[in-house]
């Protein structure tokens, strides 16, 4: 696996954390030919995680649009309710290979900290979870649970308070603690290794949606459609497709009307961030530029900088979708199909439900469900019920 992607990636880090990344590296690569490992992996994620998850068949969905066959990959029945757990589950198990007794992570809206929680209580690593004090409030819920599942909770009082500040204080945790520490990444972001190999766990996604699809229907979909926000369930969407006919979709967020929202792939500039060269909204001094979207899992200024060469070399389409647009997808899926999303994946199903229309009935796409919507109640009720 290369250390870029193209001109992107690389590792931009203070000298102190490179032979971390090397060891990171060197045990990700032997954990990837060890069976036992695998074997481990694949058991956890079967009773614990409750995978394989359904490729689901949308029909009264697809008949609204009168289209190409709509199809979800069900990551929303993941157990936390989201993909995140795929990477949290896989880097866990390769911290304790490495001997770390405790695992930090960085968290925005709190997802990934409770999917690292419950990974940490499984594993018996004591973990600890930087939050900007801005979330911390926004997302009372899942403070609650990583409290619950015996984590630690750190406040973030530096800059704006957010997801990108949660990322630099455990960057420097992690600088002093590298002996005893692993930093688990949220996302496919971050310098190298870490996009490697956050999108080698995600790729379980891709690799029982083109099992599923060949049971199903003898062939790869049409089209495939995850939402983009660091990139991870998008990546493990996109990966075991990537040599295939398969036209990939990714779909950043459009934030409000008339907003940047997002969007780095679609409206930003190449510069660095996270030990990463990559996609950014930025200014014209590289300052990076505030973000918003309705969806708090898609808040990012960067992304993965796989992304960044798909884009370049045109094999995955890179599109955006608003809030309102999520919002309308949210309840279309809810009153067809009985299933309450979480708003970032309702960026992906704004993209099928346009790209459906333009499709034959005997087409057929796939989206990447990424998770459930229990956490976005309270926002979705906020904007009111549709007409
Ligand atoms: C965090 C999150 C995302 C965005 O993260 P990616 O790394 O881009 O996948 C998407 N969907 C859900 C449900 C999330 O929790």
């Amino acid at each position: 696996m290369p250390e870029r992607y193209g001109k992107y990636g690389g590792t931009y880090v203070p000298e102190t954390l490179v032979p971390a990344l090397t060891e990171l590296e060197k045990g990700w690569r032997a954990a990837r030919r060890d069976p036992k490992f695998q074997r481990e992996l694949r058991s956890l994620e079967a009773t614990w995680g409750g995978r394989p998850t359904p490729l689901y068949r949308a029909d009264r969905l697809s008949a609204e649009m009168g289209g190409a066959e709509i199809y979800l990959k069900r990551e929303d029945l993941v157990h936390g309710g989201a993909h995140k757990l795929n990477n949290a589950l896989g880097q866990g198990l390769l911290a304790r290979r490495l001997g770390k007794q405790r695992l930090i992570a960085e968290t925005g809206a709190g997802q990934h900290g409770v999917a690292t929680a419950m990974v940490g209580a499984l594993l018996g690593l004591r973990t600890e979870v930087y939050m900007g004090k801005v979330d911390m409030e926004r997302q009372r819920p899942n403070v609650q649970r990583m409290r619950l599942l015996g984590t630690t909770v750190r406040e973030v009082t530096q800059g704006t308070q957010t997801l990108k500040d949660a990322i630099n204080e455990a960057l420097r945790d992690w600088i002093s603690n590298v002996e005893s520490t692993h930093y688990l990444l949220g996302s496919a972001v971050g310098p190298h290794p870490f996009p490697s190999i956050v999108a080698d766990f995600q790729s379980v996604i891709g690799r029982e949606i083109a099992r599923d699809s060949h049971r199903r229907f003898g062939d790869v979909p049409d089209l495939a459609i995850a939402c983009v926000g660091g990139g991870s369930n998008a990546i493990g969407t996109f990966h075991p497709l990537l040599r295939t006919r398969t036209r990939l979709v990714g779909v950043e967020a459009g934030g409000a009307e008339g907003a940047m929202g997002a969007a780095s792939l679609s409206r930003g500039t190449p510069g660095i961030l996270h030990g990463m060269l990559t996609y950014l909204l930025q200014d014209a001094e590289g300052q990076i530029l505030p973000t918003e979207s309705i969806a708090p899992g898609l808040d990012y200024a960067g992304v993965g900088p796989e992304h960044s060469a798909l884009k370049d070399a045109g094999r995955v389409e890179y599109t955006v979708a608003t809030d309102e647009e999520a919002l309308h997808a949210f309840h279309l899926l809810a009153r067809t199909e009985g299933i309450l999303p979480a708003l970032e994946p309702c960026h992906a199903l704004a993209e099928a439900m346009k790209q459906a229309r333009k499709m034959r009935k005997d087409e057929r796409i796939v989206v990447t469900l990424s998770g459930r919507g229990d956490k976005d109640l309270e926002v979705v009720a906020r904007h009111g019920q549709p007409g």
